[in-house]
């Protein structure tokens, strides 16, 4: 089956298919760097790294781009308010380059640390001011601006498929839709594309440009450093959907104004984590950061794990208790890993099959379904219970476990739990009495089996004791009667 993905852009899901052949050129928001990000904020980057990984598993090259904005986002998008980095260094006594440069090192830890891939290519707004300045030229030149209080802005009523991606019609938009206090604006829905001295006197970074000292709009960065990388049509651009209205709204009336032509094939944005049915926001009280998640005991995979378990297109709603099943489904996932790993006697470094090696023998039709899976608009809900399917699969003999291990390892390719890692560390930890590498219901289970032969031992029902004794040790686990009761152990197959 072809990918098949869901474009914002006429809002159908559809055959994506590259502009070169085999490639694929993909831009992605990246961070406003005047704060952590929150834990919304990463589900964005998650998003992100799922469709680049899933379109390399499915051999696609990827050329990805994300930006860093650390000028001209101001504290409403639609230009409203302050200078979102000039107030962050204000209120920590620093200045703009220094936030900027502490919450970039911030926003990469966060990432590393759920094992996001770092984009090919990751550009910041200020080393990029010269592009932008020329991109604001070609707009310029096609009418496309007008200057008012100092300000370049842009003339949405100049752009007639302004607001297409939002299903905005800018006839029925009413003067004052949006809150704005900017007096200058022609239309509420113009935006500024170059500040002069008209809107903050403090502000730390400025430019000479052909509209007077100042500094960019935000929207423009993504024009110009997307198509300076990518070229001036490219396949994928992607954000968080409170991006459409706005942000990409404006980026496309930007640079299809600027060129003329198509910009971008294939919108896909990503929904909201909410908490307590509310968007979580940088300025929402509830502000929660990887970090505090790590510091309640969590581990990052257990983020990581929680948010593929929803579409990227549903809102997903954080709880504890859901942290504590996404943890506890993960712990399952790797103790089981882990036993499946040791069945197969081979070493993770030599599991590094891909799908379409044709080595999966009898793991080929889970693969397949996987595969079938992300294809069908990056399911990861679906593709990660065919993962954990497969673990049981490869444990309880219906699959050869050294299939299975290699079919782990080319679906962990995509969904980046650090799977194999995670489960030889469990194995090599695993010398003591080996409960650690069983489920909590397994171990119920095992329990069970020991007080039931017990009794049976009572009953002085000898068969049915040994029979229990064969099935736990035909399963690795011994049994050792003392005079405390029996005690149960785990004997590795592979003598780690
Ligand atoms: P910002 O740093 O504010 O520009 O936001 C970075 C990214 O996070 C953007 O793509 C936003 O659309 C996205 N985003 C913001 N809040 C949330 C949220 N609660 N859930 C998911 N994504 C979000
Ligand atoms: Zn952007």
């Amino acid at each position: 089956m072809p990918l098949q993905l869901y474009n914002t852009m006429g809002r159908k899901t559809e055959e994506f298919r590259p502009i070169n052949p085999g490639k694929v050129s993909f831009y992605g928001c990246g961070p406003t760097v005047y704060n952590y990000a929150h834990i919304g904020n990463l589900r964005a980057y998650v998003f992100q790294d799922i469709l680049a990984r899933t379109l390399r598993f499915l051999g696609y090259e990827v050329t990805h781009v994300m930006n860093i904005t650390d000028v001209g986002h101001l504290t409403g998008d639609a230009d409203e308010g302050e200078d979102k980095m000039v107030k962050s260094a204000a209120e920590r006594g620093k200045t703009v380059l220094e936030i900027a440069d502490f919450y970039t090192r911030a926003f990469f830890n966060d990432t590393d640390r759920l094992n996001i891939n770092r984009p090919d290519i990751v550009c910041r707004a200020t080393e990029h001011i010269g592009d932008m300045i020329d991109l604001i030229k070609r707009i310029e030149a096609n009418g496309h601006t007008y200057t008012a209080g100092g300000n370049l802005y842009y003339d949405v009523t100049s752009y007639p498929d302004y607001g297409k991606l939002a299903g905005l019609n800018l006839s029925d938009l009413k003067a004052g839709a949006r809150i704005d206090v900017d007096e200058n604006k022609r239309n509420p829905f113009d935006f500024v594309l170059w500040f002069t001295k008209s809107k903050f006197e403090n502000q730390a970074l400025t430019w000479d440009s052909p509209w007077g000292r100042g500094y960019p709009g935000w929207h423009i960065e993504c024009s110009a450093m997307s198509m300076k990388y990518l070229g001036e049509h490219f396949d994928i651009h992607t954000g968080g959907i409170d991006h459409i209205p706005i942000h990409h709204t404006n980026e496309i009336a930007q640079s299809e104004g600027a060129t003329g032509k198509k910009w971008v094939n294939y919108w896909l944005h990503n929904e909201f984590l909410v908490l307590n049915k509310e968007k979580m926001s940088k300025s929402s009280g509830d502000f929660l950061t990887l970090q505090k998640l790590l510091d309640k005991g969590y581990e990052s995979g257990d983020y990581r794990f929680f948010l593929l378990g929803g579409h990227y297109r549903s809102q997903l709603a954080f709880s504890w208790q859901s942290m504590d099943s996404a943890k506890n489904a993960r712990k399952n996932l790797i103790q089981r890993t882990a036993r499946l790993l040791e069945s197969a006697g081979i070493n993770p470094a030599e599991a590094t099959g891909s799908l379409s090696a044709g080595n999966l023998g009898s793991a080929a039709k889970r693969t397949e379904n996987f595969r079938t899976a992300l294809e069908q608009d990056l399911n990861t809900p679906r593709a990660l219970s065919e993962l954990q399917t497969l673990v049981k699969e490869g444990l309880n003999g219906t699959i050869p476990p050294a299939d299975a291990v290699k079919a782990v390892a080319a679906m962990d390719s995509v969904l980046g739990l650090r799977l194999l890692e995670e489960a030889e560390g469990k194995a090599a930890d695993s010398t003591s009495s080996g409960a650690e590498f069983f489920t909590d219901e397994e171990k119920q289970r095992i329990e069970a089996l020991v007080a039931e032969r017990t009794a049976a031992k009572k009953e002085k029902n000898w068969a049915r004791a040994d029979e229990i004794r064969n099935m736990l040790s035909a399963e690795g686990i011994i049994l050792e009667d003392g005079a405390s009761g029996t005690v149960w152990r785990r004997i590795p197959k592979t003598g780690v």
